[in-house]
């Protein structure tokens, strides 16, 4: 069974991310680990974050997804988690994956309105103060009970994603230091992309680290960057951010960079004919100065659909080396069914029943979906 536990919890250090441009949920892991409903099982347990990642995930129709998690430093000495849960989350905090403060207090609520997330949890916040949480879409609640586990949004409708004036959403523009050494948020012991710094704690008026307690040193401009997907078949696959300090190599499997940031590998999704056509590496993506550029690499050539039309005079073939800013409407096809564009120009075309974290779980931890 631990065996498998840590395959499980494999999976879903995967989905974690405070990058703000990455996330698609803030969620506060003391809560979430004591869904108790949703299997029945010990009153906590590190696998019921699996479970609401798997809930966003078709909740959003994409696969995929990561979430913010904030965590309670209290949460690393509950004794309801295994021992081996308390190690892996606080590993997760050394690399930055998830968020330990000493007093998480209304950071959930503070990171969603800084970066416009929703939030998921049973909790109404009803005496927040925040207005923002009634819009649309801005608060998820896990359905309970057991079966498979469904987010509802507590207000339906097209999904309000603003961040309110005179939030201290400007810190979000700026990059910042944390004066602790090999701090994972702000500081050296960051992994991945530079300009993926979590929101600072805001503190009248004045950024902190989350973590250490401290005030943050500004160090400039956040790289600009852009959000992109790609969707094949019908398909959102993966969200990923090309930024002036991080360009995207995009193909069917790109050589010799491990697959983290930098590096988009489509292999695993692709047909066979698919998979024939698309290069290795076929389309390098990247900053410059504001602009979102295009360069081809590949044998076959990439597909500008123009400002999205599926007109075929509207399209446009990139040749080997050939470069191109891609206009905020424009939709990239490496062949057929495999588009790459902006967050938000594409959406799943089909339902998704998106892979589950969980698939290594053991089946007394989980139960089957009824019906
Ligand atoms: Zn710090």
């Amino acid at each position: 069974v631990r065996f498998e536990v840590s395959k499980v919890l494999d999976a879903i250090e995967k989905r974690l991310s405070t990058d703000p441009a990455l996330a698609r949920g803030v969620v506060d892991l003391a809560e979430i680990v004591r869904y108790q409903d949703l299997d029945g099982g010990r009153p906590s347990t590190l696998l019921r974050l699996g479970q609401v990642v798997d809930a966003l995930g078709r909740f959003l129709a994409e696969e995929n997804v990561p979430v913010f998690a904030v965590v309670d430093r209290a949460l690393l000495s509950d004794v309801d988690l295994s021992s081996n849960e308390r190690m892996v989350i606080r590993r997760w905090a050394d690399d930055g994956l998830v968020e330990v403060l000493p007093d998480s207090g209304d950071r959930v609520l503070e990171v969603a309105e800084l970066t416009g997330l929703p939030v998921i949890s049973r909790e109404t916040f009803a005496d927040s103060g925040r207005a923002w949480l009634k819009q649309p879409g801005r608060l998820l609640v896990p359905a309970t009970g057991p079966g498979t586990p469904r987010l509802r949004a507590l207000v339906t409708g097209t999904p309000d994603t603003s961040v309110p004036e005179g939030s201290g959403k400007e810190v979000l523009n700026r990059l910042w230091r944390c004066p602790e050494a090999g701090c994972g948020a702000f500081g050296s012991g960051r992994v991945g992309r530079p300009g993926g710094q979590p929101p600072p704690r805001m503190r009248n008026g004045v950024p902190i680290c989350p973590r250490h307690d401290v005030q943050l040193l500004p160090v400039g401009p956040r790289p600009a960057a852009e959000v992109l997907v790609v969707r094949i078949d019908g398909s959102i696959r993966q969200r990923f951010v090309v930024s002036a300090d991080q360009s995207v190599t995009v193909g069917r499997a790109p050589d010799g960079i491990d697959q983290g940031p930098g590096v988009l590998m489509l292999g695993p999704w692709l047909s066979e004919e698919a998979r024939r056509w698309i290069s290795r590496s076929h389309v390098v993506l990247e900053m410059l100065a504001t602009d979102l550029v295009a360069r081809d690499v590949s044998t076959n050539g990439t597909v500008v659909r123009v400002g999205g039309s599926t007109d075929e005079a509207d399209r446009l073939l990139l040749s080997k080396d050939q470069v191109r800013k891609i206009a905020v409407e424009d939709v990239l096809e490496l062949y057929p069914g495999v588009q790459v564009a902006r967050a938000g120009r594409l959406d799943s075309k089909r339902p998704v029943e998106p892979k589950s974290v969980m698939a290594e779980a053991p089946t007394m931890m989980i139960q089957l979906p009824q019906g």
